[in-house]
Parts: structure tokens; C-alpha cells; sequence
């Protein structure tokens, strides 16, 4: 990670007090909330799949309990409360922000109650409190989709927890950009316009009853006929055993630069967000 000379990157981040100012369904499958508060004016965004840390309030509490810390020592100092006191802690891409409003969306995939997150989203009202971890910049990795010079095709594919950064890289392309993307979403009412200044060719893939996190993405895409030759850029989000095979089915079976291939599991089968940071946390003190 590059740091600037005076400060190191982590220590920007600090946390902005928002409020839920509406919620709406889109589509079959997502819920947009958009949030406002006077601090969202100075929260700094970098487009495209721009993500937050999203600190919500349990059941009960008024307000997301989180350290007085910010900067870089706010993770040990979150993680230090009782866990049934600081705030539910999941990861967010920023759908849309505008600051002359002073307000940010946020699209949830609302996968029923198994999840706090999403079952937040679906009670969420007119004043709820939150707190965002911002802000959502390249410089500290809240914004992974960065196409290396030279690249003169895109290939995009995703989930519907992606869809939101989906539709943020497609606003952000310039135009004639050549791009292919494979969407894939729960119902075919979760099929949208996606503005854009690229020339883009997309293939939605409508899940139906089959489990999300199955191999329709992969197959969608291994048929897929490719141009040859050029400089591509693949990036892939969305569950992550999915993503992991589509990782290597570009890289190993179409010869793929991995270096050119930006690939970030959005959630796993089976486990909460708390289960994967566990699992990540243990990895990094094995
Ligand atoms: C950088 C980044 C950006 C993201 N952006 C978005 C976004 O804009 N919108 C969005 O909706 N999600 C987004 N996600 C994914 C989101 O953080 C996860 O889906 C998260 O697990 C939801 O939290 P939860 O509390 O609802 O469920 P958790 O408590 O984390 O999980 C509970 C159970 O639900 C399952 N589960 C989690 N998500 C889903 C799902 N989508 N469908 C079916 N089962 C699921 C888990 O496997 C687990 O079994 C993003 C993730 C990352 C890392």
C-alpha cells in the first residue's frame, strides 16, 4: 500500500454519523437506502466499486456502538467491546454519492433474516442511525477496480451484491470503453438499465430457484466466446467460492495475466461476515 510522505493511509479513515432519510426497493432482491447527515458533505468517494465499513445498531440500541479510536486504531478498539455491545460491522459499496445533498445510497441484497445486516435493511426507517468508515478511496483500497494502462477490453462479473459496484464502474468507464459483463441476479425483475458512456454487452443470468452461489455464473462465462489478442482486465466480485472459480478459470484456462485480474469475495456460503474475519484473523497469526 503506498502512504503519502506526512501521514500514513490508514489514519484517514474516520467515521461519519448518517441517517436513514428513505428505503426502497429495487428490483426483486435489493433494498436502496439512502442515508443523509451534515457530515456526509466532507465524505470523499472514489467512484466505481467504492466500498464502506457499515457500522449498524443491534436490535435495541439507538445508536452503532463503536471506539472512540478512529485512524488506524479503530479495528482493535471496535474489536475489544463486548460483542453483543459495539455495532454490527459489514461491508457496503457506496451506489451513489452526492454531496452537494449530503447524502450517500447504499443498495442491500436482502437475503432474508439470517443476517443482521439484511435484516436491517429490510426494517429500515426515516431517521435510523448509522455510522459509515470512510473514506472510500483508491489510496486505501476502498475502491479495487483499476484497470492497468493499455487495457482495451473489461470483463466484468458478479453477483447481486455486486450489481451496486457494477453499476458504479459502469458509470465511471469512459466512453467507447469495450466491455463484457456477466450479472448474475436472483429474479428477472432484478434486471436494470445500467447507464453508461462504454460499449458495453451484457449477459444477465437469472438464478431462479437455484442457490445462489451455484456454478450458473461460471458456466455462463466458460462459454463464452472471447476476443483474442489485446489486453484485457477482469474484474470479478460476488460469492467466493464463485469468484475463486472464475479466477481460475480465467487465468489458468484462458491464460490470463493474474496481475490483470482484480477478483474480492463479497460474502460466502454458510459464513457470516464476523465468521470470515475470524477465519482471516486466524490465518494472519497461524
Ligand atoms: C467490498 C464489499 C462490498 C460489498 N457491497 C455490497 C453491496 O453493495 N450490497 C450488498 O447487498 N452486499 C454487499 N457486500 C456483501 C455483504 O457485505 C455480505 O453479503 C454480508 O455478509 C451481508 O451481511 P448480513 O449481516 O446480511 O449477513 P451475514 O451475517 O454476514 O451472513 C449470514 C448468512 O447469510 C449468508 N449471506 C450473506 N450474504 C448473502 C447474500 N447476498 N445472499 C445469500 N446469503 C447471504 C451468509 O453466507 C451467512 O450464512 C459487499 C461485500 C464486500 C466485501
Amino acid at each position: 500500500m503506498s502512504t503519502s510522505a506526512t501521514a500514513p493511509i490508514a489514519s484517514q479513515y474516520r467515521f461519519y454519523a448518517a441517517h436513514v432519510v428513505r428505503a426502497r426497493r429495487v428490483g426483486a432482491s435489493l433494498i436502496r437506502v439512502t442515508f443523509g447527515g451534515a457530515e456526509l458533505a466532507d465524505f470523499a468517494g472514489g467512484g466505481r466499486d467504492q466500498s464502506v465499513s457499515l457500522f449498524l445498531p443491534h436490535p435495541g440500541q439507538h445508536a452503532p456502538v463503536v471506539p472512540v479510536e478512529q485512524g488506524e486504531d479503530w479495528f482493535g478498539g471496535w474489536r475489544a467491546l463486548p460483542a453483543d455491545v459495539r455495532a454490527v460491522l459489514r461491508s457496503y459499496t457506496i451506489r451513489e454519492h452526492r454531496p452537494a445533498e449530503t447524502a450517500v445510497d447504499i443498495d442491500f441484497v436482502s437475503h432474508g433474516d439470517t443476517g443482521p445486516a439484511s435484516r436491517w435493511a429490510a426494517l429500515a426507517g426515516p431517521g435510523d442511525r448509522v455510522l459509515l468508515l470512510g473514506p472510500a478511496v483508491p489510496d486505501n483500497r476502498s475502491v479495487c477496480f483499476r484497470p492497468p494502462d493499455g487495457t482495451d477490453l473489461v470483463l466484468l462479473a458478479a453477483d447481486e451484491t455486486a450489481l451496486p459496484a457494477v453499476e458504479g464502474i459502469l458509470a465511471w468507464l469512459p466512453a467507447g470503453t469495450r466491455v463484457r459483463a456477466w450479472i448474475e441476479v436472483p429474479d428477472a425483475a432484478d434486471i436494470t438499465d445500467l447507464p453508461t458512456a462504454a460499449d458495453v454487452e451484457i449477459r444477465w443470468i437469472v438464478r431462479g430457484s437455484t442457490p445462489p452461489g451455484s456454478d450458473l455464473l461460471v458456466s455462463s462465462v466458460r462459454a463464452a466466446r472471447l476476443p483474442t489478442g489485446g489486453t484485457p482486465y477482469a474484474w470479478i466480485a460476488g460469492e467466493s467460492g464463485v469468484v475463486r472459480a472464475l479466477r481460475r478459470h480465467l487465468v489458468d484456462e484462458r491464460g490470463f495475466d493474474r496481475r490483470r485480474v482484480t477478483f474480492a469475495g463479497y460474502w460466502r456460503r454458510g459464513l457470516s461476515e464476523e465468521d470470515l474475519r475470524a477465519e482471516a484473523l486466524a490465518g494472519a497469526t497461524a
